[in-house]
């Protein structure tokens, strides 16, 4: 099986490499792309340890891009890690992060929802790359005893139109898509049916978009389907995977389970045709 969507501890997976490897090998995933936001950190370790295991590492990335103030994920595959003009990106893109955390935190403190940022900074600054963002403040009001878990504190404090949502900046669309290209790799639009801008898609296909994510543990059959006659229209690539990141925990408590590793497959001919642009675009 392919998934081709997933995240470790280097951004807000909650399993490092081993360990996630470790559960794609008991769910039968043997082609398994790490896609963590916003950095690549955690690549040479996954792929030795999924080579332990005899699972085929795809080098991955989802880099957060904003238009008209609302999110845009783009997955990048086949990526040269070490790129300079994608380093360079991505370094400037995690120190946003950070800034945006400390403002989140300082508005949660003024709610009498104090966390304890300083943990957060110093995980951020002690793990080369490690990419941080509003799980880690949610798991950091769990900790204080303010949220019974990851998805309560986005519901009660860290969505738009909540008390401490804080807004963010970032690149255009275009700008990740043209990233990813000149760092080797190939861009799909992240679970399409989630960011809900179809409108936008052939712009984006236009500036050099290659795939759009028609299978996510998000999407309805309904919109899988969508996608796929979407992608046929436009002649791109279709990529899917269960953006799987590890079983929240309430308190000691699993309670997402929605997100399962392998859940959501891409069929071996979609990945062969991604592999073979991939192979084409690096000439
Ligand atoms: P950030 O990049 O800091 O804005 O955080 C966005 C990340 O938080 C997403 O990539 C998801 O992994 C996670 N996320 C977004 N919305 C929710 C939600 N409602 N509940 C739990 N996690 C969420
Ligand atoms: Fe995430
Ligand atoms: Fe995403
Ligand atoms: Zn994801």
């Amino acid at each position: 099986m392919i998934d081709l969507h997933t995240h470790t501890t280097a951004s807000d997976g909650r399993l490092a490499p081993d360990a996630l490897a470790r559960a794609a090998w008991e769910a039968g995933v043997r082609t398994l792309a790490v896609t963590d936001h916003d950095t690549t950190a955690a690549l040479a370790s996954a792929r030795q340890a999924m080579a332990a295991w005899g699972i085929r590492l795809i080098e991955g990335i989802e880099i957060t891009a904003v238009e008209s103030e609302r999110d845009v994920h783009v997955l990048g595959y086949f990526v040269t890690p070490t790129a300079p003009g994608l380093s360079r990106f991505l370094a400037k893109a995690r120190a946003g992060r950070i800034e945006r955390v400390r403002a989140i935190a300082e508005r949660l403190e003024q709610l009498g929802r104090a966390i304890d940022l300083q943990r957060l900074l110093k995980d951020a600054l002690v793990q080369p790359g490690r990419s941080i963002g509003r799980p880690a403040v949610a798991d950091a009001l769990v900790r204080a005893g303010h949220a019974a878990s990851r998805q309560h504190a986005f519901d009660e404090w860290l969505l738009p139109g909540r008390p401490a949502f804080v807004p963010r900046s970032g690149p255009s669309v275009a700008d990740v898509i043209a990233t990813i290209r000149e760092a080797g790799g190939i861009a799909s639009l992240a679970h399409p049916g989630v960011t809900k801008r179809d409108d936008a898609i052939a712009a984006w296909a236009e500036a050099g978009l290659d795939a759009l994510e028609a299978y996510h543990s998000d999407h309805s059959p309904e919109d899988t389907d969508r996608y796929l006659a979407r992608a046929r229209e436009l002649g791109l690539l279709v990529t899917g995977g269960s953006d799987f990141h590890g079983e929240d925990e309430a308190r000691g408590r699993p309670v997402e389970r929605r997100r399962r590793m392998g859940a959501v497959t891409l069929p071996p001919a979609d990945f062969e045709r991604l592999e073979a642009a991939a192979v084409a675009r690096r000439g």
